[in-house]
């Protein structure tokens, strides 16, 4: 069935009998495919916890022959000019333009986020950053070619790897691809995506603008299917040269094994537990409208969530009785109406998972300011629906402190000091974002300076525009996305050197045989 994956239609009927559910195909070397064996797997609408799709159960031998065709696409595709590969994926960029209520639905049905955030930021965003990346793959120039020794020039070059292996996580599933797949594109690589099992559905419709904005067959490929299966295949094959991961520590970790049999690249994007310290000098009404946007951007399923609020011991009080009034006015509801704040988080699994860290939480010390329970949603019984839940503690070891909890959960805490709640910062194994909000220029730029994280906003907590790096430190990962590191993450570094003196025998040649005088 050509173009097969565009079942958007049936998937945005949400009260369809299970009789009507769509089943979809994944995209292998521009073809629309079942799985192998045949098997599909369900997808949920996490706001009722019903099944609105299907998707194909792929496995190691899809993955083969996934590979297979990135394989063999990559020699023509990666050596196209770059203006070439970019205006095709400027095509893929205006199509969902085009297409971007459809995409945002389709998103918060899939994933539980509420349509406002799908609508004005995931995927005018993903457009945003694929656009950058089409334009900024032609700016790339190398150093100047020159004379590092006497009878030689020198110059770089970058090459595209080769066949690289996206592996995206459930929080962001389209602009995920746009992160980790359209870099690799742009700089002339191929791709086999392997989407998380939770949220497929706009990763298989994004492959249908890749068809038609006439990207050759093979040059981008989709295997849905288990990460311990597809994955384990994409990330164990030894045709593939690159794995770029988003998601946990704990799989990047596996991934890193895995990806030692042919000692592939493997770029990780991974975990966090961002800081969000508030100064005594701050401005609170700003740093509690921040709070309530940096923990529950993306219903407080995102890596760079602000999670442990240091709040100076002079302000604790007053902040925390700001912060709970302004979570107690966020909408908990139907990810598709316009008045919703946050929608259900993205499983049962999920939700047990966080509820489970808020239980830990209060047994380690902690005392509940607001939230904990689950909301009742009208027309929403099987939703995955959790309340905004603060908890104060004074316990630095508790989990809560520690982990990645990985929804709406603000762990409020104090300090004393600067160098103590600097150490307090950096004392945990992740490294990814994490913010200060003070009114004072010096320590602004101390914090900056002293806090191991890849992002330290001031004054505010989430925005990192298309042109910036986001990166990690420590066990967040390592690698680049946006920006122009991004683009040169995904290529090889190579030297070439020209001899310019035309003559067979060299200054240096003595070394191995002659004399020096005899040149
Ligand atoms: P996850 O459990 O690590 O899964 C991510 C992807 O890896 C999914 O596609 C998953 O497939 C696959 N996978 C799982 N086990 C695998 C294995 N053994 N081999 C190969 N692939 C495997 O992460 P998640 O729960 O989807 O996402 C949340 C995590 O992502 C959080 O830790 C968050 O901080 C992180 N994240 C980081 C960034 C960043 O920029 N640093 C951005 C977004 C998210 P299945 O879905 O089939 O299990």
């Amino acid at each position: 069935m050509p173009g097969g994956g565009n079942f958007l239609g049936s998937s945005l009927n949400r009260h369809a009998g299970a009789s009507s559910i769509m089943s979809r195909l994944m995209y292998i070397g521009g073809d629309w495919v079942k799985a192998n064996t045949g098997a599909l797997t369900p997808v949920y609408d996490p706001s009722r916890g019903e099944v609105v799709d299907q998707v194909p159960h792929g496995t190691k031998e899809d993955v083969d022959k996934a590979v297979d065709a990135a394989r063999t696409a990559f020699p023509g595709w990666s050596r196209l000019p770059p203006g070439d590969r970019a205006n095709m994926l400027l095509r893929v960029a205006d199509m969902l333009a085009q297409r971007s209520s459809d995409f945002a639905n389709l998103e918060s049905l899939n994933s539980g986020k509420s349509i406002k955030q799908t609508t004005d930021y995931d995927v005018p965003y993903t457009i945003d950053n694929i656009r950058y990346l089409a334009g900024a793959s032609r700016t790339l120039e190398g150093k100047a070619m020159a004379e590092y020794v006497a009878d030689g020039t020198s110059a770089v070059r970058r090459e595209p790897i080769g066949v690289v292996g996206v592996i995206t996580p459930w929080n962001y599933p389209l602009m995920m691809v746009a992160w980790r797949a359209f870099p690799a594109l742009v700089m002339g690589n191929t791709v086999v995506v392997k989407p998380a099992s939770y949220t497929p559905l706009t990763t298989l419709e994004l492959a249908t603008l890749i068809e038609k904005a006439g990207v050759p067959k093979g040059v981008f490929n989709v295997v849905t299917g288990p990460g311990g299966e597809a994955g384990e295949a994409l990330a164990r094959h030894r045709n593939v040269d690159m794995i770029a991961f988003t998601g946990s520590t704990e799989v990047g970790r596996r991934l890193s094994e895995l990806g030692a049999g042919n000692v592939k690249k493997v770029s990780l994007e991974l975990g966090g537990k961002a800081p969000f310290i508030v100064f005594e000098d701050a401005n609170l009404e700003a740093a509690a409208e921040g709070a309530v946007v940096g923990g529950l951007v993306n219903n407080g399923q995102d890596c760079a969530n602000a999670t442990r609020f240091y709040v100076h011991a002079s302000i604790l009080e007053e902040y925390e009785t700001m912060l709970v009034d302004k979570l107690r006015k966020v909408q908990v509801g139907d990810p598709l109406s316009p008045k919703t704040d946050m929608g259900p988080l993205v499983s049962e699994a999920q939700r047990e998972r966080v509820e489970g860290y808020i239980q830990k939480g209060l047994r380690e010390g902690g005392r509940l300011l607001f939230g904990g329970e689950r909301p009742k949603i009208e027309g929403h019984d099987g939703g995955y629906f959790l309340n905004p839940t603060a908890i104060f503690t004074e316990n630095h070891a508790s989990s809560i402190v520690q982990e990645e909890i990985f929804g709406p959960v603000f762990t409020i805490l104090y300090f004393e000091d600067y160098d103590e709640v600097i150490n307090k910062s950096n004392e945990v194994v992740y490294g990814l974002g994490s913010s200060v909000w003070t009114r004072d220029v010096t320590k602004a730029m101390n914090a900056v300076k002293d806090l191991r994280f890849g992002t330290v906003w001031v004054n505010d907590h989430v925005p990192v525009p298309s042109e910036m790096p986001w990166a990690g430190y420590k066990q967040s990962g390592h690698g680049a996305s946006l920006s122009a590191y991004s683009l040169e993450e995904f290529t090889y570094i190579k030297h070439a050197y020209f001899d310019l003196t035309g003559k067979a025998r060299k200054s240096w040649y003595y070394q191995v045989y002659g004399q020096k005088d005899s040149q």
